[in-house]
């Protein structure tokens, strides 16, 4: 998931990895944003909580049932 600095306008990739944590972390504690920090001015960035699930992997829940393609 792509997101950019509003201050430099840096734009960079969150991983998968880190959209699952944050995703954690927020239903945990109840945020409605995960704040990133830009690799270049480290400017807080707000990225709403909402978002970051649509580009999360889902929570594998149930069975690992193969996934055929
Ligand atoms: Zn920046």
């Amino acid at each position: 998931m792509q997101v950019r600095c509003q201050r430099c306008g840096w734009s960079y990739n969150l991983g998968r990895d880190w959209l699952a944590a944050a995703v954690e972390e927020a239903a945990e504690k109840g945020l409605k944003y995960q704040q990133v920090e830009c690799g270049k001015c480290r400017h807080g960035i707000k990225v709403p909580v909402k978002q970051l699930r649509r580009f999360a992997p889902r929570p594998t829940d149930g069975g690992a049932a193969g996934d055929a393609d």
